[in-house]
């Protein structure tokens, strides 16, 4: 038994849901499919969840939000009559809009996540009936009646360990099973959206709960290329690669697949897919526990995130203090500030985090660093971009730093700092955030062609 996942792309359009539906009913043992919300139909176009924040912005500020309400029913009112299908759908679409507006509208973060829960729901609703119509038994479930019970936090829904026998159950439904993604409902009774891009967390969560033989994840990519597509033309493609791999190229940067999504898989050894909608004969990318490395594979991927801060420590003599690194992290924690990384030297500690973490508290974070720790300097860099290069092949092998830096130097990238974790399948390099792009380029061509891109170098 398998489950299949949509993104939003690949149900932004009649033509787009003819598609899906197509390689639903081609398989017998897909039987459980997930579906986002529309997506864009072309470049400048919005997806229905940005329509949908429109809307509850609006609606916050106590404006006339008609308009951005009609825009989103037009979504589906445009859908509706290119399949030729009834348009009473749009009713309970309206009257589900308003209902959640009056019940929801003094609970801000409460009315966010059942708003934006909405783009998925309507859609799989649709979807569903218009497969049936077609004489294939298909049944819509809400994530409610599907077991989707999660954590009550808005916005960050966790799946609860308990939902998972409900969900199993899934499997002695007959016929097929469209299911929205994105949110789940709490035991408060609450709709709790997961993070943005959710959809993906959905269909490993029903994957792992029916046991399925095998996830497909389908988007409008033919697979996970080894660097980004829009800095480098026309990358390779990955075949294989491990959870572990994928993790860490998701974190920093490659967004084809939630990294949350792995978490309920990598455990039960489900294996994903990634597929193209628009080509489901091409093989794909496929995610699963090992896989094979050889000479040509070791590295897998490259990847660069532009949005780092660091705040950089020195304390002289600090390697015998004790309780210094406590201290620091004690205020990172009461400020709720999670961190990536840590490099440090004997007398220096650098802490490395994501940029909005410490968004509109840094003159605080500092001044009580500077106050309790009792630190010889104190500065922070906004501006650092961390490049990683991931590989299980790392591990065996010897010289892949050497290859890096030597890429690097020649394109004249300037390191930061570097740091190797201990599971040594990743190895991560700071660089400043102009030169990202470049860093790309100039490690992808050395790594995979052996070419060193020395006319990179700025004069
Ligand atoms: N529709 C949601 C979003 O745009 C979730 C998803 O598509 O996975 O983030």
């Amino acid at each position: 038994m398998k489950v299949a996942k949509f993104g939003g792309s690949s149900v932004s359009n009649a033509t787009q849901i003819k598609k899906v539906l197509n390689i639903v009913n081609d398989d017998p043992d897909r039987k459980i499919i997930i579906v986002s919300a529309p997506g864009k139909r072309h470049k400048n176009d919005v997806k229905t969840t940005d329509l949908l924040i429109r809307l509850y912005e609006k609606v916050i500020n106590q404006l006339d939000y008609q308009d951005k309400k009609r825009e989103i029913i037009q979504r589906y009112a445009d859908i509706l009559e290119e399949l030729h299908m009834e348009s009473t759908l749009l009713e309970t679409i309206d009257e589900t809009l308003e209902t959640i507006i009056k019940q929801l509208n003094d609970k801000h973060d409460r009315l966010y996540d059942a708003l934006l829960s909405c783009g998925e729901n309507f859609n799989a609703q649709l979807i569903a009936k218009y497969n049936d119509s077609q004489g294939i038994k298909t049944t819509y479930l809400s994530p409610k009646d599907a077991g989707i019970l999660v954590t009550d936090l808005p916005q960050q829904a966790q799946i609860l360990e308990d939902a998972y026998d409900k969900i199993y159950k899934l499997r002695e439904i007959e016929g097929k099973i469209i299911i929205p993604g994105f949110f789940g409902v709490s035991k408060h009774n609450y709709v709790v959206t997961f993070p943005r891009g959710g959809s993906d967390i959905t269909g490993a969560i029903i994957a792992r709960g029916i046991k399925a033989s095998l996830y497909e994840n389908f988007t409008d990519v033919s697979g996970i290329f080894k660097a980004n597509p829009n800095v480098i033309e026309n990358p390779e493609l990955i075949e294989e690669i491990t959870y572990r791999e994928m993790r860490e190229l998701s974190y920093a940067g490659f967004s084809v697949f939630h990294d949350e999504a792995l978490q309920p898989l990598y455990k039960h050894r489900i294996p994903v897919v990634i597929k193209n909608t628009n080509h489901p004969e091409d093989k794909g990318t496929f995610i699963r526990h090992d896989r094979e490395v050889t000479d040509k594979n070791q590295i897998i991927g490259i990847s660069c995130d532009k949005d780092f801060t660091v705040i950089n420590i020195k304390k002289y003599l600090m390697n015998r203090q004790i309780g210094f690194t406590r201290r620091i992290l004690e205020i990172l924690e009461n400020y709720h500030i999670s961190f990536d990384h840590m490099p440090s030297g004997i007398d220096n500690i650098s802490i490395i985090m994501r940029s909005n973490q410490i968004k509109n508290k840094e003159n605080e974070v500092l001044s009580a660093i500077r106050k309790k720790c009792d630190i010889d300097e104190l500065s922070i860099d906004h501006d650092l971009a961390i490049l990683m290069i991931v590989g299980e092949g790392m591990t065996q092998s010897v010289g892949t730093a050497n290859k890096i830096t030597h890429a690097l130097a020649e394109s004249n990238i300037n390191l930061k700092m570097i740091n190797q974790g201990a599971s040594e399948i990743s190895m991560m390099f700071g660089i400043s955030r102009e030169n990202a792009d470049k860093a790309v380029l100039s490690t992808y061509e050395y790594c995979y062609h052996g070419v060193c891109l020395k006319n990179l170098c700025p004069k």
